[in-house]
């Protein structure tokens, strides 16, 4: 079996220790093997450091826009080979694959585009220049300038190609060497990525760890950047990090997210603001069976619509086939790991303490195209609760499956928006009304408590990608439970990777730093 080499300091090697082996979802087969130690950490920080800076330093914005664009041609051109992994290593089905590898092409694209526009900058400006003394002549201008460190990324498990490129995009584009780290369970398409996009770039601007973390956090120093993608009880592992705490190194934290939808009182199922809010539900519990951190979650619908939209979502997910991605009849696979199913087992036996079953029962299914017993199978589960402001095991724990939870209400906006704040802090919900007053009082509270509102209505339903669609030119990110972070968001992805600096002096110095 193939035993999987990280690409450290310049060279691939496999590393020694115990070994941890990589399955296939769908048949439990093994697929290939990672170590679990063995490997120059200190030596990969320096070799990021030394080479790596200097080599990404000495290019332009533009020109290393040009190496994304490569890296994003290099996945086209093996794009095939790429989904063929994500469907043996993360039971992804053809369309789920294509989520994630062609959303890393496109978020390289964006970036490498962005590069080109900002062509030869030195130094990107933040704001307009202010007059700070006396006359104009004295004069104050933020700028963003390169930070000279290392970006250390650690992925979670279900977006191997995205979580990879999303992350790297920005980093390259800032200047800043990246030490990627996949998780394990899914290495596969990460670590075919970096053998394609290595040979690419220049050395040392792109490493990459498979297997576990062990002390790679404990050479990291000031101004390097840990960028991680995960469960809350590791990032709040990571938090406490000793070294991180004793240098402030910069973290980015993207974590668990109770993402909501709202249908507004106004909308009818029938209407096409209904029919989107329902076809994002659905698509949502079954893309990447439910394995997706800005899926819908919680579901809250006008009381007197609430027996319709059970009744609508019963209908669409019956007629879901679940079983081996790689049939094309199949439209959901299995999750992603044996830990991920015992996981979602417990979050539906909690959810079941709490709420009535609509659609579903506990997940229980017979895959089609699966050997006997085989595979980490749930299926789509709908549930309800009476009172979904109050209900614990819905607004308190996330289910990182194909799970949602519908709950009544009144109508009332302000409400809705309490709904969305009842999780504490999400990546994204989504509101469903073409009433722009409701809209306007919803957005005023919930802005508060998601990285992104998505606001579904008929002028935008025929070319919405859905809430769970993350977009390179708009931020991703939530405070709270969510983490906290950002990413993305065009210019603003390359912040994390850049220092804010307040320049003060003559006004046509500051002026001329800019040119
Ligand atoms: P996880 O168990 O927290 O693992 C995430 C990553 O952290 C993996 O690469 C893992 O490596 C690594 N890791 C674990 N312990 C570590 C430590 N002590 N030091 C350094 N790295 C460590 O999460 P997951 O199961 O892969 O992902 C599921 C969770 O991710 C869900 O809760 C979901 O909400 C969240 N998520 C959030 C977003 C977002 O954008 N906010 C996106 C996707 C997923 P190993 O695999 O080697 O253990």
């Amino acid at each position: 079996m193939q035993l999987l080499p990280s690409y450290l300091s310049g060279s691939w090697s496999p590393g020694s220790g115990t070994r941890q082996t990589l399955v296939n979802p769908t048949t439990e087969a093994p697929l290939a093997e990672v170590s679990t130690s063995g490997h120059d950490f200190a030596a990969a920080f320096s070799h990021a450091r030394a080479v790596g800076t200097r080599e990404l330093g000495a290019l332009t914005f533009a020109q290393r826009g040009a190496l994304l664009g490569a890296l994003a041609k290099a996945i086209h051109g093996a794009r095939e080979e790429l989904i063929a992994l994500a469907v043996a290593n993360g039971g992804n089905t053809r369309g789920d694959a294509k989520f994630d590898i062609d959303g890393g092409a496109v978020t390289l694209s964006h970036y490498a585009d962005l590069g080109a526009r900002l062509g030869s900058a030195p130094l990107l400006p933040d704001g307009e220049p202010i007059q700070v003394g006396r006359t104009a002549r004295m004069a104050g201008q933020h700028v963003w300038a390169p930070r000279h460190g290392v970006a250390i990324h650690i992925n979670a498990f279900n977006f191997p190609g995205w979580g990879l490129c999303e992350k790297l995009g920005p980093a390259l584009l800032a200047g800043m060497p990246v030490i990627t780290k996949p998780a394990t369970a899914t290495a596969l398409v990460a670590h075919r990525l970096v053998e394609l996009f290595a040979p690419l770039l220049p050395p040392g601007a792109l490493q990459l760890l498979v297997g576990p973390a062990g002390t790679l956090l404990d050479h990291v120093g000031p101004g390097d950047v840990v960028a991680f993608t995960g469960g809350s009880a590791t990032a709040r592992t990571l938090r406490a990090h000793e070294r991180l705490v004793a240098h402030a190194v910069r973290l980015n934290i993207e974590a668990d997210s109770l993402n909501a939808a709202v249908l507004g009182p106004d909308i009818e199922l029938a209407s096409e603001t209904g029919a989107l809010f329902l076809a994002d539900v659905v698509r949502d519990m079954t893309q990447k069976t439910g394995q997706k951190c800005t899926a819908i979650r919680r579901v809250l619908v006008p009381e007197a619509r609430q027996a319709e939209i059970e009744g609508a979502l019963r209908e669409r997910l019956a007629g879901i086939v679940i079983g081996d991605p790689a049939r094309e009849e199949v439209r959901m696979g299995p999750l992603a790991t044996a830990q991920q199913l015992r996981d979602v087992r417990e979050g539906i036996a909690r959810l079941a303490a709490e709420t009535t079953s609509i659609f579903g029962g506990t997940g229980e299914v017979t895959p089609v195209g699966v050997p006997a017993g085989k595979g980490f199978f749930v299926g789509p589960i709908v549930r309800a609760t009476p009172t979904p402001l109050a209900c614990a095991a819905l607004n308190d724990h996330e289910v990182f499956g194909p799970v949602v939870t519908v709950g009544p209400y009144d109508g009332d906006a302000t409400l809705a928006a309490q709904f969305v704040a009842r999780g504490e802090g999400c990546l994204v919900s989504s509101a469903y009304s073409d009433d722009r007053d409701w809209v306007a009082r919803f957005v005023r509270t919930a802005g508060a408590w998601a990285g992104r509102l998505y606001l579904g209505s008929s002028k935008m339903a025929s070319q919405s990608p859905g809430p769970g669609t993350v977009l390179p030119s708009l931020t991703h990110g939530g405070p709270g439970r969510a983490g906290g972070g950002e990413e993305l968001g065009g210019e603003r992805g390359l912040h994390t990777y850049m220092q804010r600096v307040a320049l003060e002096g003559d006004a046509s110095v500051l002026k001329s730093l800019l040119a």
